[in-house]
């Protein structure tokens, strides 16, 4: 929502906002579309993104093909899931794509370093953001704080004192 709206107000003339989902199921303020849709950003909801097309001989997109989706109840499922309806692709003229997907933790580094997880793949951490393995700090997202950027930033700023306090605390054990 950020880059489209700041990219709206650098002075593209048309900027496109789709989401597979409908307007309400947005994981965005209320307020924020209503701005954004006020600035003149165009939200296409229940749409996906099938391929982005370049333009010939060029590293530069061109287009990108939409397909419509419909939205499914599945057991077991909190939310709807959003299917593609077959057909309904169409082209829409684009020449930049900004991609705002979410994002999990990548198990292979999590794994490699033999370090206790929580649900979904989450580094567990104690109060002083340490691990299961001292010495080794986690702070962030990959904690899985509330996913802002000022929950990361103060994470980061936190697990930093207590990986200063624990430097200290082994340089008085030596
Ligand atoms: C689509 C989307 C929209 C968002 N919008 C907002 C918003 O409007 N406002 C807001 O406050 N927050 C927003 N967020 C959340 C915000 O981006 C995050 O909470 C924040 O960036 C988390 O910071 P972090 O430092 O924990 O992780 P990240 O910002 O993800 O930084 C982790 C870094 O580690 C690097 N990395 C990964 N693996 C390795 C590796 N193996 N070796 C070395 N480096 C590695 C990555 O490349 C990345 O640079 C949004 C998130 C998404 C996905």
């Amino acid at each position: 929502m950020d880059c489209a709206r700041t990219i709206r107000k650098k002075g593209a003339k048309e900027v496109y906002v789709l989401y597979r989902r409908k307007e309400e199921q947005m994981p965005a303020e209320k307020k924020e579309i209503e701005e954004a849709k006020k600035e003149g950003i165009t939200f296409l909801f229940q749409h996906n993104v099938v391929k982005i097309l370049p333009k010939e001989a060029e590293n530069q997109v061109a287009k990108i093909e939409c397909i419509k989706t419909e939205l499914i109840q599945k057991e077991g499922e909190l939310r709807p899931i959003p299917i593609d309806i077959k057909g309904s692709n169409y082209l829409l003229d684009m020449d930049y794509v900004v991609m705002a997907i979410g994002s999990e933790p990548e198990k292979e580094v999590v794994e490699n370093l033999a370090i206790k997880r929580k649900e979904k793949g989450y580094i567990e951490v104690d109060k002083n953001y340490e691990t299961s393995q001292e010495g080794i700090f986690a702070g962030g997202d990959i904690i899985g704080s509330k996913a802002t950027v000022a929950w990361a930033a103060r994470g980061g700023r936190e697990a930093a004192e207590a990986i200063e306090n624990y430097l200290k605390s082994k340089e008085k054990t030596c």
